[in-house]
């Protein structure tokens, strides 16, 4: 099969498993630090609760007809990681074409290894739509990219979620709900928010990042806005900002953040919206003279990163190449040496031609990995702590065995479906996206990445 991102040839002498390593840590073997020591046992210990999983959002109201996450059957829980191997190697041959296996680079190695495409996750949803002719898409991340790839692959293909808890702390923290009374509360401060002023800009665009539930992106079409991913951030801004006088950038504050003040924009100009408070614990004045409402949102895993983690690293290693990734606090990006997307970090260490030392400030199991494949360059995450994300972690191999073997046997489990009234709009915000350039004078996106 050919295929665009394909799975790292991985060098034998480091073993880029976090799960290995947490093991290790977990029996005494390891004297590291893990910050949770529940990661060693299987995920279904903490998927008793039958259910959607936190899913796009766990305020939103779970879809009629969405399937419910059952109990994995024992035999896939009892099996060792061998013997899951060869189950999911065995229905993998057995399928063929038929399907295809998507993981993210956040993902597990134990479960990456199996993957046909590995990448960020839009990538991996285009390319689910190359392969129109696979009737299923095992989307190995968590389930707003499944629900991305479901907007974009073909109407009879299925995009399977192995595992439904596997949701994302950030996209849940903006809900369909919070955001709808968000926009009537703008609407009462800046006045109706679909009429433009003499330069034909409307008072508010509102913008989300790629890491949000489809009914959120679904209200971005509906309102005229846009989705954005970390490498395209900027240019998504400057679209923006060619038609509204402010933007709503939901969910993640450090994005937003790190990106409009790259573009200028002052911090006091930059207000944040919490919706558990009127007008998002501002007052109107903060909002009517603002450039970027940044919701109060943030992904759990890079806001681990530290100014301190930094300094420890630049002592230690001299001459150290810091690169983090734009979801981190604006500290930590200013303190790096680079900061860009999971794509940007990986292109920047295959480029590196000299050996280097690089501390890495995004998802261990992307380091680890980039580790194993690059060991002429010594590479190590920022943080000390072994400490993956943890709802991308549900999607244990027993759960991808579970999958492959129920499409062996004629059924298709945990697919993924956006409503149509959803889908329509969500991906009218995702080919506004594909549609923008970066104005003539504007920087390019790799500028953009590199500080
Ligand atoms: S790394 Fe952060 S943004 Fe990405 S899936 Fe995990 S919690 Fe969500």
């Amino acid at each position: 099969m050919t295929t665009l991102f394909p799975h790292p040839s991985l060098a034998d002498a480091i073993d880029p498993s976090v799960d290995h390593a947490i093991q290790a840590i977990v029996s005494g073997a390891s004297t590291d630090d893990t910050c949770s020591t529940d990661l060693a046992a299987g995920p279904w210990n903490f998927d008793t609760r039958p259910g959607y999983g936190p899913g796009s959002s766990m305020g939103d109201v779970i879809p009629v007809g969405a399937p419910r996450q059952g109990e994995l059957p024992q035999e896939y829980r009892d099996a060792d990681e061998d013997e899951l191997h060869a189950r999911i190697a065995a229905a993998k041959e057995t399928l063929g074409d038929r399907v295809i296996v998507m993981g993210h680079f956040y993902q597990r190695d134990e479960v990456v290894q199996h993957a046909d495409y590995v990448g960020d996750s839009f990538q991996l949803a285009t390319a689910a739509k190359e392969h129109g002719r696979a009737e299923a898409i095992v989307f190995c991340g968590v389930h707003f990219m499944a629900e991305t790839a479901d907007l974009l692959s073909g109407a009879d293909q299925a995009v399977i979620l192995p595992n439904l808890a596997a949701g994302c702390s950030m996209a849940d923290m903006a809900d369909i709900d919070q955001v709808e009374e968000c926009w009537e509360q703008l609407a009462d401060v800046l006045g109706p928010l679909d009429v433009p002023d003499a330069d034909g800009r409307v008072p508010v665009i509102p913008v989300t990042y790629m890491n949000s539930s489809a009914a959120i992106k679904g209200f971005v079409g509906r309102h005229g806005g846009i989705v954005c991913t970390s490498s395209n951030a900027r240019t998504v801004l400057e679209w923006a900002f060619a038609r509204g006088r402010r933007v709503l950038f939901f969910p993640d504050q450090h994005l937003g953040r790190n990106t409009a003040k790259g573009m200028g924009v002052a911090l006091e100009q930059m207000p944040m919206w919490n919706p558990r408070r009127p007008l998002g614990g501002n007052d109107a004045d903060a909002l009517v003279n603002s450039q970027v409402i940044l919701w109060h949102g943030f992904c759990s895993v890079h806001r681990r990163f530290t100014v301190d983690q930094i300094d420890q690293a630049r002592a230690e290693h001299p001459g150290v190449r810091v690169i983090v990734h734009p979801e981190c606090p604006m500290e930590v990006v200013d303190a790096a040496d680079e900061a860009g997307s999971t794509d940007y970090i990986r292109k920047a260490i295959a480029a590196a031609t000299e050996p280097t030392t690089f501390a890495v400030g995004t998802e261990i199991n992307l380091v680890r990995r980039l580790a194993a494949q690059y060991p002429q360059h010594e590479i190590f995450c920022l943080d000390p702590v072994v400490c993956p994300c943890s709802t991308m972690y549900r999607i244990h191999p027993g759960y991808l065995a579970w999958v492959l073997e129920e499409l062996v046997a004629g059924r298709t489990p945990n697919r993924i479906t956006v409503p149509a009234d959803v889908a329509d709009p969500a991906r009218l915000a995702l080919e506004r996206m594909l549609a923008a350039r970066p104005p003539a004078a504007a920087s390019t996106p790799a500028q953009v990445e590199t500080r």
